[in-house]
């Protein structure tokens, strides 16, 4: 169910509300039955009707979601910042970068992708943006105050969201930035709370990794972008499948399902899939790419980051999904390096 918030009103309900807006356990019940593009070869089955146990699987992965990043964000704020995405870096670069380097790079990630999906800073019709799994909403701050936009943020997790309002609030009332139309709420991306066609710009950094039904993921992004309105995911995914084959090497299935588990992701797909679903529904200027190369010295900067004392300690004060976290870290380093792993970015306009 959508509510029916007029574009004005978007984001004029104040903070403390829109954060706790509804609880995770209760939203995850009106989850509906769906088809699903669950992985490539689900998809080169057709579409799969969603039982009752696949609907209270989406429930329970939600729900994990949820508790993972209530518990881990404040330890990779302390540590890393408010951006929970990775950096983009020169390709081959073995300069060993200093904190604020790896910053500066995660900042370049939200530039190079804007720069890629056409989306400048002189385009001044960028008046209002959906961030779309928004984490503590480091993405929509960076962007409301480049293009002086209003910006919404959604997240599963209730922590991400009073976190991400609070900041904006601190940030704005030390006009640092004008960041009062910058608000963040619990919601699913899989059922927005939104009117159709009312967003300029449709974000999602690396939240579609999580989605377990990819084709209504994109659906949704589309029906809540404006006419002509740009749509930018970068997310994780696996190597697109050569022709004739028809799914992954039980090898590498076998690693994403060691990632999976501990970061609470369902089944991947390929940038290709991504880019035949958004050519199913007629998108224009789809381009995608892969980045993979750009991404390299991320996760062993976070691993470096992890071993140090106050890593160490902030890590075992944090809880058990973090500790298991930080122990699969090394597995995202492998599966880069076989090529299994990619980091891709798919973009598009929605016609007008
Ligand atoms: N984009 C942010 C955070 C990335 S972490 C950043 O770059 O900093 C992944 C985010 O996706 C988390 O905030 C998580 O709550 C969100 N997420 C995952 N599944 C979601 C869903 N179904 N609906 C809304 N948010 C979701």
């Amino acid at each position: 169910m959508k509510a029916t918030l007029a574009p004005s009103s978007l984001i004029s309900l104040p903070r403390h509300k829109v954060s706790s807006l509804r609880s995770p356990s209760l939203f995850l019940q009106s989850q509906r039955p769906s088809s699903a593009l669950m992985t490539t070869t689900a998809a080169s089955r057709g579409s799969v009707a969603m039982t009752a146990a696949a609907t209270s699987s989406v429930e329970a992965l939600q729900e994990g979601i949820a508790e993972f990043y209530n518990e881990t964000s404040g330890l990779w704020e302390e540590i890393w910042g408010d951006h929970m995405h990775h950096g983009f870096y020169d390709p081959d670069s073995s300069v060993q970068l200093s904190d604020s380097g790896h910053r500066e790079a995660q900042i370049r990630m939200i530039e190079e992708s804007l720069r890629f999906a056409g989306v400048t800073e002189e385009e001044k019709k960028i008046k209002r943006v959906v961030d779309v799994g928004c984490g503590i909403g480091g993405s929509s701050r960076y962007i409301a105050s480049k293009f002086g936009a209003e910006c919404i943020g959604i997240t599963l997790s209730p922590v991400q969201a009073k976190r991400a309002n609070d900041l904006a609030t601190a940030q704005s009332l030390s006009h640092k930035t004008p960041l009062d139309r910058v608000s963040f709420q619990v919601a699913d991306a899989l059922e927005q709370p939104f009117e159709d066609g009312i967003f300029d710009l449709v974000w999602s950094m690396e939240s579609g990794e999580h989605m377990p039904d990819k084709a209504k993921f994109v659906k949704e992004l589309v029906r809540v972008a404006a006419p002509g309105g740009r749509i930018i995911i970068v997310t994780w995914c696996h190597r697109n499948l050569s022709q004739g084959e028809e799914a992954l090497q039980p090898w590498e299935q076998n690693l994403l399902d060691r990632i999976c588990k501990t970061f609470y992701l369902p089944a991947w797909c390929s940038t290709s899939d991504y880019v035949d679903l958004l050519q199913s529904l007629s998108l224009q200027d789809i381009k995608c790419a892969d980045w993979s190369e750009n991404v390299a010295p991320f996760w062993p900067a976070v691993i470096r980051t992890a071993l140090t004392w106050k890593g160490l300690v902030s890590l075992l004060r944090s809880g058990m999904k973090s500790i298991k976290g930080a122990l699969t870290m090394p597995l995202m380093i492998e599966g880069y390096k076989k090529g299994v792993i990619k980091f891709g970015i798919i973009t598009c306009q929605k016609p007008l």
